[in-house]
């Protein structure tokens, strides 16, 4: 098993995803050579790396992104796709806080999609987005989240369209008996992750963010315009945005033991007959159920099933995946036995204990943000405009997150693998009660 740092440092292509294979591009960005200057240097060129530096480099900033593999490479280009409003810990914060920030909080939970909307639109990226995304119950006791949520929906009178869904109905609309209800939203939705974000990064760039792959970033050195510094170059900047997230281990004097890696696995199915796509998904709606352990799964363009499953916290991913996940695939869908399995990959996101997303800064002028605990297309976008807006002055949503202590478990790689498969484990028998 190679340890997340080793494969920053070997400067790998993507993964073998479907994603990949169907990638409007294969970026060639060059690497980091020599000394360069900028307003802000982001590390990492996945969704909160390149939302960060397109909010920016809107706004006037002169950015440089230095990305150790290729544009998307990490769990922004490998994941559901999957746009689900919110993310996680923000029902901590309302707690932490209390009702005076609710306005708030139901602001920034839809707040990604606004900005992934209008860019797609604004930048013309193709990525397939869709409108439709089903949150189901697979116990009864998770109808209750499920009339919540739509009970704040109505409260709050949502402008978009949402319905709760009773067992048959979940049954006619998915074609499977493994739910006891569901919440439809159609302002959540799903697309192709790698090409939005290499949509939004040739968007980036013709703002004039400079962006550097194959570089990765071997340290920083601090001081009143910190440096950031790989084998061949370095980047020096008023403020740099540290957004490696589950890849990165960058000063771990302050950020060891806040974020775990966990992996999550999707197979991709050859496309499927009209007739099965219409029993199974005649909506083509995202799905993702309401267990602590969640499988997830939609149709792509060309009506591929892409079924995902989480997670691996141990650190070491399942030899076959295809073993892994295709018994959870047919068990939701035994209709699809002897289907062919074209694809099968993996990914690393970051978690963190309290599931709120670990955001701060190191000397005022590192920030990071990583963590969104498998929930990070809509929520990597909401943070790349607090961390813009907190690197202009504008603190108020930055402090709300800044100001969470988070529990850390300090040591090695390993060690915190084992420490999270048992919380994992205690997870999975919460979902079996
Ligand atoms: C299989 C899978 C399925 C998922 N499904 C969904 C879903 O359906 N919906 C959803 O909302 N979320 C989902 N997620 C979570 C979501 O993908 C992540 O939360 C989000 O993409 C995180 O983005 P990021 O930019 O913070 O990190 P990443 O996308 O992981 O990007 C980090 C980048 O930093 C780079 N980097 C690391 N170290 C260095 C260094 N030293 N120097 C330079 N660069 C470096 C890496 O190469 C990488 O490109 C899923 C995740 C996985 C893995």
């Amino acid at each position: 098993m190679k340890s997340a740092m080793q494969a920053v440092n070997q400067k790998q292509e993507h993964t073998n995803s479907y994603y990949a294979a169907t990638a409007n591009e294969a970026t060639d960005y060059p690497p980091l050579a020599g000394a360069e200057e900028a307003d802000v240097c982001v590390v990492g060129a996945g969704f909160t790396g390149i939302a960060t530096a397109l909010t920016l480099a809107e706004r006037g900033y002169s950015v440089a992104v230095v990305e150790a593999n290729r544009v998307g490479w990490g769990a922004s280009g490998r994941n559901g796709g999957q746009l689900i409003n919110g993310m996680n810990g923000l029902n901590a914060i309302r707690k932490k806080y209390g009702e005076g920030v609710a306005d708030l909080i139901w602001d920034m939970k839809w707040r990604g999609h606004e900005i992934i909307h209008e860019r797609v639109e604004k930048y013309a990226i193709a990525c397939e987005l869709k409108n439709g995304y089903v949150e189901t119950a697979v116990k009864p006791r998770q109808l209750a989240d499920i009339e919540e949520t739509a009970a704040e929906m109505q409260r709050r009178q949502f402008p978009y369209e949402y319905e709760v869904w009773d067992r048959d109905k979940t049954r006619a609309m998915l074609g499977t008996d493994a739910y006891v209800g569901g919440l439809v939203c159609f302002r959540d939705g799903h697309l192709h992750p790698l090409n939005l974000c290499i949509g939004e990064a040739r968007a980036a760039q013709a703002q004039g963010v400079r962006i550097f792959e194959q570089s990765p970033v071997t340290g920083i050195e601090h001081g009143a315009r910190p440096k950031v510094k790989t084998a061949t170059g370095g980047v020096q900047a008023d403020a740099v945005v540290l957004a490696g997230n589950a890849y990165h281990r960058l000063e771990a004097k302050h950020l060891n033991g806040l974020v775990f890696p966990a992996g999550s696995y999707i197979i991709g199915t050859e496309p499927l007959a009209e007739e099965l796509v219409n029993e199974i998904n005649p909506l083509d709606v995202a799905v993702c159920d309401l267990n602590e352990v969640v499988d997830y799964y939609r149709l792509s363009a060309d009506k591929r099933l892409l079924f995902g499953g989480t997670c691996k916290y141990s650190g070491r991913d399942p030899v076959d995946i295809k073993k892994y996940i295709l018994p959870k695939m047919l068990k939701i869908y035994p209709q699809l036995q002897g289907v062919r399995i074209d694809y099968e990959w993996g990914g690393k996101y970051g978690v963190v204990l309290n599931r709120i997303p670990a955001l701060g800064r190191i000397n005022n002028n590192v920030y990071y943000c990583q963590g969104y605990s498998g929930h990070g297309v809509n929520a990597t976008h909401v943070m790349g405009e607090v961390l813009a807006d907190a690197i202009a002055g504008a603190l108020e949503k930055f402090d709300l997150f800044a100001n969470v202590r988070h529990l850390r478990i300090p040591g090695s790689q390993w060690l915190n693998g084992q420490i999270v498969a048992l919380g994992v484990l205690y997870h999975r028998l919460k979902d079996l009660l």
